[in-house]
């Protein structure tokens, strides 16, 4: 098969531009006109697809929809507007009112919050599980159970669950898998190839890549059969294997306002062209930087799932073909030490974002975990002498300079 790249620049539009454009135009359109009233009429009947208000469907974000959905093989992908609608419009549209899923203990902090603050009103109840340990997931399945949730490769934490595990139980027991792929971006990741049932992804981060807008992608495998949730079946008699996205498109996306505009959609059209340059050259910095940390006494610690020497390694050569994102910690002897470095920095910024082309570094203990407790913060993994480094595309020399003389660790 042809290269990611080589896919992504060849993607032909779902229509033929009238002027042959090269590039897809920014369809700023917020209505679209029909010829006849009988065709307005077929389009509301369903007869005639077409795009009538972009609160539901516009051409610019189609396309981005189409070339997501051609890279990675899947039957259908909705655009949202940022990564979080894409994870509440799923679980609000697979879940009613008491209803449950299990969901991974490692999670992103607003994925936390809105499976706890904000779900759990509205009747659903999130139970979780250490997704690394399987047998503890089976444990929580009841018949209310609606899907198993997980993120590729966890953060901080950096572990892996094995997802041929997780889709197993999932089968097994009819639910729903969804894989929360923000670290693991499509180029060095296929869920349908490993049987995941719904990818759901912050395309604000490797997508985007130069942090320039806000976006969410959910991408329908067709693996599994919609009739087994009691939510979706009349749905699935209707619309069969299109049954998921069809109508979260219209109960969630268009009936919430979750829609991707189409300007953001031109920027995540030119990021996808050249994620996998961006994501290979973040991972040799990984690389030369984890080598770098290992022979560096000041350095007491260095997590990578990409280095060989990693508990995960081996999980992460299977399903990311040993790219598992471009995220690594690293640790001082302490949260001053951590301080002073952070603030000698040059090249690296201080922030709180992923994935960016810039390298970033927070430390975690002080300010993402800053307001839970002592021990959860130690069951989580969450060290103070920890910090957190996602690495960007500078040259790696440069970023090691850096890091070098941030280490002398005295105020300047
Ligand atoms: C950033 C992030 C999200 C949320 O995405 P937004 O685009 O910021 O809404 C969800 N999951 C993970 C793993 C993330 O890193």
């Amino acid at each position: 098969m042809k290269s990611f790249t080589t896919r992504s620049l060849n993607i032909p539009f779902p229509k033929k531009d009238p002027h042959n454009a090269l590039a897809m135009p920014i369809y700023e359109s917020v209505a679209f006109e029909f010829a006849s009233a009988e065709d307005i009429a077929a389009n509301f009947r369903g007869e005639l697809p077409a795009h009538t208000y972009s609160r539901t469907s516009n051409p610019t974000v189609e396309y981005f929809e189409t070339k997501v959905r051609t890279l990675t093989g899947a039957h259908q992908v909705l655009a949202l507007s940022s990564g979080m609608s894409a994870i509440s419009a799923t679980m609000l549209s697979i879940c009613r009112q008491g209803d449950n899923i299990i969901s991974g203990n490692h999670l992103f902090g607003h994925t936390v919050a809105l499976f706890e603050q904000s779900l759990s009103a509205y009747g659903l109840e999130t139970r979780f599980a250490d997704t690394t340990r399987p047998e503890e997931i089976e444990q929580l399945i009841d018949d209310k159970t609606r899907a198993i949730y997980f993120e590729t490769v966890t953060n901080p934490q950096l572990e892996i669950a094995d997802i041929s595990r997780l889709v197993e139980i999932a089968n097994r027991y009819g639910i729903l898998l969804i894989a929360d792929s923000t670290v693991t971006p499509p180029s060095v990741f296929n869920s349908k190839t490993l049987g995941v049932h719904i990818e759901v992804m912050s395309a604000t981060k490797f997508i985007s890549g130069g942090a320039t807008s806000f976006g969410g992608l959910i991408i329908d495998n067709g693996l599994y059969d919609w009739s087994k949730n009691p939510n979706c079946r009349a749905a699935s008699e209707k619309f069969g294997k299109d049954a998921f996205i069809a109508r979260l498109r219209k109960n969630y996306y268009r009936n919430f306002g979750m829609p991707m505009t189409a300007h953001t959609a031109n920027y995540m059209i030119s990021g996808l062209d050249i994620l996998e340059l961006r994501v290979e050259r973040c991972y040799q910095n990984c690389i030369k930087l984890g080598e770098f940390f290992q022979k560096t006494v000041k350095v007491k610690r260095v997590d990578y799932p990409g280095l060989k020497d990693s508990t995960y390694y081996d999980l992460a050569l299977k399903q990311f073909g040993g790219v598992p994102g471009t995220v690594m910690t690293f640790d001082l002897e302490s949260q001053d030490d951590c301080f002073r470095f952070i603030n000698r920095l040059k090249i690296i910024r201080r922030a709180t974002n992923l994935n960016d082309n810039k390298s970033l570094i927070i430390h975690p203990y002080s300010t993402i975990y800053a307001e839970f407790t002592e021990s959860i913060r130690r069951e989580m993994g969450i060290r103070q002498g920890m910090m957190r480094l996602s690495v960007g595309i500078e040259g790696a020399e440069d970023l090691i300079e850096d890091i070098e003389q941030a280490l002398e660790l005295k105020y300047s």
